[in-house]
C-alpha cells in the first residue's frame, strides 16, 4: 500500500470548498477532496483542480486511507443535518486523536453538541466560522476555530497560512476558544455586519435627504471617508456602488428596490443578545430595520396617509454637517462593537469559555466583510488590557467618542427635526447615556414591579435585602 500521503480532506466540493482547497494547495499542503455526490471529485480534479497536487477519494474509506495522522478532515457542507450525517460515517473509520473540523456556518449549539459527543468516542471537533465568502476562501478568509483546543496545534499552520493577512503578515485566524464558541463569533461577526451597513444606509439617508446630495458627490464622501477612522471594505464598496451607472448610463442604487433581505444570523445574534440579557440594541435595531423595509407595500401605503414633520430646506453648512455625520457614524460603530463584545464576553461566562478578544478582533481585521482599520484598534485596546471590560472604557474609545459626541448628538436632532428614521444611530447614542448614567429611572420600575406585583425591591442602602412595601396602605 502506498503511503498515506494527505495533509487534510475537505468534504463538500461547493463553492467554499473548492476555493479553500485550492488556497490550501497554494499553500503546499497536500489535500484529498471529496463529495456526496462522488461525481463531483472526478469534475473537480479534471477541471478547477487540474494541474494542482490536490488527491480524490471516491469512498469515505479510500479518503480515510490517504490521510497523514492524526487524521484532520474539513466538512464544508450544507448546515445543519449533512454535518451530522457525515460524522456519524466518519466516526467508524477514525481513530483517537483524529480532527474532524467543521467549516459551515453551523448553529454554535450543534458545534457545542458535536464537539461533546466526539470527545467521548476519543476523536477532536473543531467548529471554524469562515468568512469572506468565495473570493476569502480562494486567496484568504478570516477564519474562527473553536472546539477541542488541543487539535489547534495540528491544524495551525494550515489555518494560519490559508487566512488572510494584516500589518506585518499576521493571520486573521487565531483560536477563538472552547466548544461552539468559534461558531458564535462567527454568529455576533454577521450581526455586527448587519449593524455596520444599517450605519452606512443612515448616513446615506441623511445625505440624500436632509443634505440634498447627488450620488457623485455621496460617493465623493464615502471616499474621502475611507482615508479616516471610517477605512474599511463596506465605506469602500459604498463609494463604488452609489457612482455605479446602469447601462442607461443612469445610477443603479436608486432603481434598486428597498426591501432587504436577510437569512438570520443577524437575528440569531440579537436573539442571543435578549437570551443572555445583553442590550445589543444596535444589532436588533438594525435587523428590525431590515423587517421595517420589507414591509414595502404597507409603507406605500402608509407614505399616503401619514405626515411627518414640515421639510424644511437644509441650511446649516454642509460641509461641516457632512463632518457631523462622519462623527456620528464612528460613534455609534463604537458602540456597537462595544455591544457585540459584551455579547462575546457574557457568552464566555454562560458557557465557561475563555474567549481571546484580541484576538477575536484581529480576525476580523481582515479576509471578511467588517474587516477594518477599525479593528485594529480594538485589537490595541485588549491588548493594552485583556480583562477589558468594556471597550468604551478604553482610554482610546472613550475619547474618541467624547470627541464625536456634539457632532452626534446635532446630527441626530436634525434628523429627527427633518423625519428622517436613523434606529441604528440613536440607539446608540441612547445606549451611551444609558450606560454612563449612575442612576436610571429603574428605581421607578421596581416600586412599580413591588405595587402591583409585591416583586420586592432593595434600597440603595441595603443592597441584598428585599423588601415589600404595602403601597395602598390596604390589603
Ligand atoms: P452549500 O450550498 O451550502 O452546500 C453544498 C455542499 O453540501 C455540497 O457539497 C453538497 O453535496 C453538500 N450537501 C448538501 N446537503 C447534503 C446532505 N444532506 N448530505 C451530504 N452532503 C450534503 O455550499 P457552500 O455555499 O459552498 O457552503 C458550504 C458551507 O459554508 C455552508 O455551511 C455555508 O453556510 C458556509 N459558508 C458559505 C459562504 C458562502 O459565501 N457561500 C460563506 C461562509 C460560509 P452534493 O454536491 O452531493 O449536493
Amino acid at each position: 500500500l502506498p503511503l498515506p500521503r494527505a495533509d487534510i480532506a475537505l468534504i463538500g466540493l461547493a463553492v467554499m470548498g473548492q476555493n479553500l482547497i485550492l488556497n490550501m494547495n497554494d499553500h503546499g499542503f497536500v489535500v484529498c477532496a471529496f463529495n456526496r455526490t462522488v461525481s463531483k471529485v472526478d469534475d473537480f480534479l479534471a477541471n478547477e483542480a487540474k494541474g494542482t497536487k490536490v488527491i480524490g477519494a471516491h469512498s469515505l474509506e479510500e479518503m480515510v486511507s490517504k490521510l497523514k495522522k492524526p487524521r484532520r478532515i474539513i466538512l464544508l457542507v450544507k448546515a445543519g443535518s449533512a454535518v451530522d450525517d457525515f460524522i456519524n460515517k466518519l466516526v467508524p473509520l477514525l481513530e483517537t486523536g483524529d480532527i474532524i473540523i467543521d467549516g459551515g456556518n453551523s448553529e454554535y449549539r450543534d458545534t457545542t453538541r458535536r464537539c461533546k459527543e466526539l470527545l467521548q468516542k476519543g476523536l477532536l471537533f473543531v467548529g471554524s466560522g469562515v468568512s469572506g465568502g468565495e473570493e476569502g476562501a480562494r486567496y484568504g478568509p478570516s477564519l474562527m476555530p473553536g472546539g477541542s483546543k488541543e487539535a489547534w496545534p495540528h491544524i495551525k499552520t494550515i489555518f494560519q497560512s490559508i487566512a488572510a493577512k494584516v500589518g506585518s503578515g499576521e493571520p486573521c485566524c487565531d483560536w477563538v476558544g472552547e466548544e461552539g464558541a468559534g461558531h458564535f463569533v462567527k454568529m455576533v461577526h454577521n450581526g455586527i455586519e448587519y449593524g455596520d451597513m444599517q450605519l452606512i444606509c443612515e448616513a446615506y439617508h441623511l445625505m440624500k435627504d436632509v443634505v440634498g446630495m447627488d450620488h457623485d458627490e455621496m460617493s465623493q464622501v464615502f471616499e474621502e471617508w475611507n482615508n479616516t477612522e471610517l477605512d474599511s471594505f463596506l465605506i469602500e464598496i459604498t463609494a463604488n456602488i452609489l457612482k455605479f451607472k446602469d447601462k442607461d448610463g443612469k445610477y443603479l442604487l436608486p432603481k434598486i428596490r428597498d426591501s432587504a433581505g436577510q437569512k438570520g444570523t443577524g437575528k440569531w445574534t440579537a436573539i442571543s443578545a435578549l437570551e443572555y440579557g445583553v442590550p445589543v440594541t444596535l444589532i436588533g435595531e438594525a435587523v428590525f430595520a431590515r423587517c421595517l423595509s420589507s414591509l414595502k407595500d404597507e409603507r406605500v401605503q402608509a407614505s399616503k396617509l401619514l405626515n411627518g414633520p414640515k421639510l424644511t430646506q437644509f441650511s446649516g453648512n454642509k460641509k461641516a454637517f457632512l463632518e457631523d455625520i462622519r462623527k456620528a457614524l464612528y460613534a455609534s460603530k463604537i458602540i456597537s462593537y462595544a455591544q457585540g463584545f459584551m455579547l462575546l464576553r457574557q457568552a464566555a461566562k454562560e458557557f465557561g469559555w475563555t474567549l481571546n478578544y484580541g484576538g477575536i478582533a484581529l480576525m476580523w481585521r481582515g479576509g471578511c466583510i467588517i474587516r477594518s482599520v477599525f479593528l485594529g484598534k480594538i485589537k490595541d485596546a485588549f491588548d493594552r488590557n485583556p480583562e477589558l471590560q468594556n471597550l468604551l472604557l478604553d482610554d482610546f474609545f472613550k475619547t474618541a467618542v467624547e470627541k464625536c459626541q456634539d457632532s452626534w448628538r446635532h446630527v441626530i436632532s436634525t434628523g429627527v427635526q427633518h423625519g428622517i428614521p436613523m434606529p441604528c444611530f440613536t440607539t446608540a447614542l441612547s445606549f451611551y447615556d444609558g450606560y454612563r448614567h449612575e442612576v436610571l429611572p429603574a428605581n421607578l420600575i421596581q416600586a412599580q414591579r413591588d405595587y402591583f406585583g409585591a416583586h420586592t425591591y432593595e434600597l440603595l442602602s441595603k443592597p441584598g435585602v428585599f423588601i415589600h412595601t404595602n403601597w395602598t396602605g390596604h390589603g
